[in-house]
């Protein structure tokens, strides 16, 4: 009999078991996909297996912001002191397994935040820690080394039925195994998985609406935004109107565009100028602007819709010229070329009012008009827009302030929860909940 089986092994999941194991509780950690040395080993020549197993998505480039301004709904959940707490809980763990030498910075500039709100934006402010590729890696191996003699694990291994017997948790693993919990946590990130789906309804959890953001990636020329980057690499900001909410999203100071291929999708997406041997002399990011859907089929179907319809069954992304799409003509690629700005993605030249709804055209114009403002220059109509970006969040589900659902022992960690969106608040949500579990006993 486990104290507790976890069920996914991404950060969410690895933070819980690191804290009921350090708390001396009896934990089998399950996950579909590898256990760390053999994901390493195998993920070259493999990358659908980037998102799975030991590590889920922390194996990424491990920017961890800590901060409720982004990055999920943690403050809500449990309040803003209680979230923080958890987030320096969490840095403080990164840091004892290799990640105290890790570039650490904060975003906030009172002077600028004051000159944001001026131009009608909002300054959302953090602390970061970012890992990057290869010290992330080193810090999970740190981490999986540390728990290999306290936590009994299951790798390459589904939860085929996971039933509730009396006051205990039954869970009949693929591999063959039967074995009993007190409690489980699911930890299976925020894909959209059937398994979740058959659990909520056996279980019956509840869920909210399904949120979507899509955007326009945007690609300028990076003096331009050099003054707002005095003392930060990235500055988020956020225009709120009483129709739409626009908040930028990664931003690469001189980095590039690339192809992000995701559900079947292909979107334009940011790439960091350290994973270039060159540096561009542009800066980009995404604005973008959350909408929320009934279910996941609504929100699945509007965004195929517009992504898929630009894609046109390809690899198709669209460009346009800011000045272009003020004045209502189709960029060409004669213009494209002859542009002072240079893209760097190959896109299609096009229309974007015949490719992308209106809400995100109109989101990124009034985004413009203050941007000038706060920069007291006019934003280059050579300006590059692309179109269309998207992040994907699981739905909300119905958990209590320690994320357990109505059956007594069974909790929903990290993304999953649809509470959590990063790598810091899904950490802190497994440190919130192997505290509970310890509490009770
Ligand atoms: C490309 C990319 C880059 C990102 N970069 C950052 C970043 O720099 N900073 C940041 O804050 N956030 C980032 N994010 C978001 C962040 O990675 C996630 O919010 C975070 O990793 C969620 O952690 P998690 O433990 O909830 O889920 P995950 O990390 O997704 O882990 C889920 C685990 O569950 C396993 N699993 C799933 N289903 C099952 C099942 N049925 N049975 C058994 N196992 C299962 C999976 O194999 C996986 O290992 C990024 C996301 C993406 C897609």
């Amino acid at each position: 009999m486990f104290d507790v089986a976890i069920i996914g092994a991404g950060v969410s999941g690895v933070f819980t078991a690191y804290s009921l194991a350090k708390a001396g509780k009896r934990v089998i950690l399950i996950d579909k996909g590898h256990d760390f040395a053999d994901r390493q080993r195998l993920l070259a020549d493999n990358p659908h297996i980037q998102y799975e197993g030991f590590g889920g998505l922390g194996m990424s480039e491990g920017k961890y912001n800590y901060t409720n301004d982004f990055g999920g709904g943690l403050s809500h959940k449990v309040g803003e002191n209680t979230a923080m707490r958890l987030m320096e809980q969490v840095d403080r763990i990164l840091c004892q397994f290799g990640a105290q030498d890790a570039t650490f910075y904060t975003t906030a500039d009172p002077s600028l935040m004051v000159k944001c709100r001026n131009a009608g934006l909002k300054m959302l402010t953090t602390t970061v820690r970012h890992l990057g590729t290869v010290t992330s890696q080193q810090v999970l191996q740190q981490i999986r080394h540390y728990l290999d003699d306290k936590v009994n694990f299951a790798f390459n291994t589904e939860v085929q039925s996971l039933a509730k017997q009396g006051d205990d948790f039954q869970l009949h693993l693929s591999d063959g195994q039967l074995i009993d919990a007190e409690n489980v946590v699911i930890a299976t990130g925020n894909g959209a998985s059937d398994w979740l789906q058959r659990q909520m309804q056996q279980f019956d959890i509840g869920h909210g609406q399904t949120r979507v953001d899509l955007g326009l990636r945007i690609e300028m020329p990076y003096r331009q935004w050099q003054p707002l980057l005095q003392q930060t690499f990235e500055t988020k900001l956020q225009l709120k109107t009483v129709d739409y909410t626009a908040t930028t999203y990664c931003m690469n100071p001189t980095g590039r565009i690339i192809r992000k291929y995701e559900k079947g999708m292909v979107m334009p997406d940011g790439q960091n100028c350290n994973e270039s041997t060159s540096q561009s002399e542009n800066l980009n990011f995404t604005l973008f602007v959350p909408q929320y859907f009934l279910n996941q089929a609504e929100a699945k179907a509007h965004t195929e819709g517009v992504i898929k319809h630009i894609n046109r069954g390809g690899e198709r992304i669209v460009v346009q010229r800011l000045g272009d799409l003020s004045r209502g003509v189709i960029t060409s690629a004669q213009s494209l070329a002859a542009n002072s700005i240079k893209p760097s993605l190959v896109a299609d030249t096009g229309y974007l009012p015949d490719e992308v709804p209106q809400i995100y055209l109109t989101a990124a114009r009034e985004f413009f008009l203050r941007l000038e403002q706060l920069l007291q220059q006019p934003v280059s109509a050579d300006t590059l827009l692309y179109g269309l970006d998207g992040k994907f969040y699981a739905p909300e589900k119905s958990t209590s302030e320690f994320f357990e659902t109505t059956t007594d022992g069974l909790y929903l960690a990290g993304d999953c929860s649809g509470t959590t969106h990063s790598l810091s608040q899904a950490a802190a949500c497994g440190l919130h909940i192997a505290k509970r579990l310890c509490d009770l006993g």
